[in-house]
């Protein structure tokens, strides 16, 4: 059994035809020896013979063999789906096979190592924070779309580049060569101006993949959390002095009361006046911030509908009529007839124009003029409140929509202005789906415009609750 499994899988055929051959060969010496064959007989059996078995060798033996280099050479330039086609039993189909098995193998194994990179880049390509992995010299590697948005940069472009000359910020260069040194993860905030100014969250990680050194860097844009910490605290701040300003003057009359009595009566009454329009400034406050609480957090429930423009400004001007005549002020509206409705809330929306009205009125010295105009333009309606007073120096324009913003502080006191009725408009507006904007000239006056799309029976936030 032992003898026949060493002959198994032999490729019998060519041996076969090598011992036909020199068996043959002998045969023909033999005859050819013994006189019994002419030299010319010898080589007429002996030439077809061995063409013929020329014909297998080159059948069995080379032909398949070219076929199988041709194949490896393909194979090794990356075609892996290219097969090789024999399917005979010996050992040159051995061959055959194993490298069709070894190209199957290595075509899985690409796969596999394609799927796992493809998920890999994926992940990169879906978060939200730039990663950019460098080598050992802070050379750039990788960088992912995210990285790519936010410096305004891109792979092809970076590649091979250090991370400085990409990315001209110091620290982020100074923190990476740390990394770098110490093979420790990092982490700090940094901030970098260009393109514009943002804050990050930094934290690089050293990286080691075989004999590959370097580090993952992967940045986070905090700028809006910092900011909307900023705003809190200096909300907190504003609110703060706002509400001291008047409990303190509340405290010194009350304790002057308590130490002088209240022998004089008209003393008393002047005092008392004192408290009280400050008491009713704190109320004003407290009401005005818990308002902008709600519509900031839109916990104010709409009463979405069609609201008649002409009825809006009329109800406005009835409720801002007294302050007007008591300042001498002329108050016009000039609204073209058949406007299209609104749609929206219509108290907040008398509340964006009474807001306006009134600082129209506030700042316009006596003998002014307010005007309330409305126009549809496109597919909005724009309201305009004009007036003929102060304005706005250019430089608070882009700030007077922010809480507690008040170009003159002390003015606007005296006026009994909080600096929230512009932060109220901007936010209902905003409800709205519409957008303010506002346009003066110091000495002459400001016109504050709101902008509301025209057909919106299903505004933000839907009929109920927006
Ligand atoms: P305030 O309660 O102080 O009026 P607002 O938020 O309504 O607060 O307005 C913010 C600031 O914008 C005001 O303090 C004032 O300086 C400026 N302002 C608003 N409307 C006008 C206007 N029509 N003319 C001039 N300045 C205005």
């Amino acid at each position: 059994m032992k003898f026949w499994r060493f002959f198994q899988g032999i490729g019998w055929r060519p041996v076969a035809s090598y011992f036909f051959m020199l068996f043959l060969f002998f045969a023909i010496l033999k005859l050819y020896a013994a006189q019994k064959i002419s030299f010319a007989g010898a080589a007429a059996v002996t030439l077809p013979l061995a063409a013929g078995l020329a014909w297998v060798l080159y059948r069995r033996v080379i032909g398949p063999l070219n076929e199988i280099i041709a194949a490896a050479r393909e194979i090794a330039r990356g075609n892996l789906e290219r097969e090789i086609n024999i399917t005979s039993r010996d050992e040159i189909g051995d061959l055959a096979r194993s490298i069709n098995d070894v190209a199957a193998r290595l075509r899985v194994t690409i796969d596999e190592i394609t799927a796992e990179k493809n998920r890999a880049q994926a992940i990169l390509n879906s978060m939200a924070d730039g990663v950019i992995a460098v080598d050992r010299e802070a050379r750039i590697i990788m960088v992912n779309p995210a990285a790519e948005t936010m410096f305004g940069i891109n792979q092809a472009g970076c590649s091979g580049k250090s991370l400085l000359e990409v990315i001209r910020n110091y620290d982020l260069d100074r923190t990476l060569h740390k990394v770098l040194a110490g093979n420790k993860p990092l982490t700090r905030e940094i901030q970098i101006i260009s393109p514009e100014p943002r804050i990050f969250h930094l934290h690089i990680t050293p990286l080691n993949v075989g004999n590959q050194d370097g580090a993952v860097v992967l940045l986070r844009d905090v700028t809006e959390r910092r900011r909307a910490e900023q705003m809190r605290s200096e909300f907190v701040a504003n609110v703060s002095h706002e509400l001291r300003t008047p409990l303190t003057s509340i405290r010194g009359f009350v304790e002057t009361l308590l130490d002088s009595g209240t022998d004089d009566p008209e003393m008393t009454r002047h005092f008392l006046g004192i408290i009280a329009s400050e008491t009713g400034r704190l109320s004003k406050l407290v009401e005005e911030l818990l308002y902008l609480s709600k519509v900031e957090e839109r916990r104010v429930i709409h009463r979405w509908q069609r609201v008649e423009i002409g009825t809006l400004v009329d109800r406005v001007l009835a409720v801002c009529g007294n302050h007007a005549e008591e300042k001498e002020i002329n108050i016009r509206a000039n609204l073209p007839p058949r406007l299209p409705p609104l749609f929206g809330d219509p108290d907040m929306l008398a509340q964006v124009l009474i807001n306006l009205m009134d600082n129209a009125i506030k700042y316009t010295p006596s003998g002014g003029t307010v005007t309330v105009s409305a126009s549809v333009e496109e597919d909005e309606i724009r309201i305009d409140v004009a007036d003929t007073g102060v304005g706005i120096p250019a430089e608070s324009l882009p700030r007077i929509f922010e809480r507690f913003y008040r170009v003159d502080k002390a003015r606007s006191r005296e006026l009994g202005g909080i600096g929230l009725g512009l932060a109220i408009v901007k936010h209902i507006i905003k409800g709205h789906g519409g957008r303010v904007e506002v346009k003066s000239a110091p000495g002459k006056g400001s016109v504050f415009s709101i902008f509301l799309p025209l057909e919106n029976p299903s505004a933000p936030g839907g009929n109920d609750n927006a």
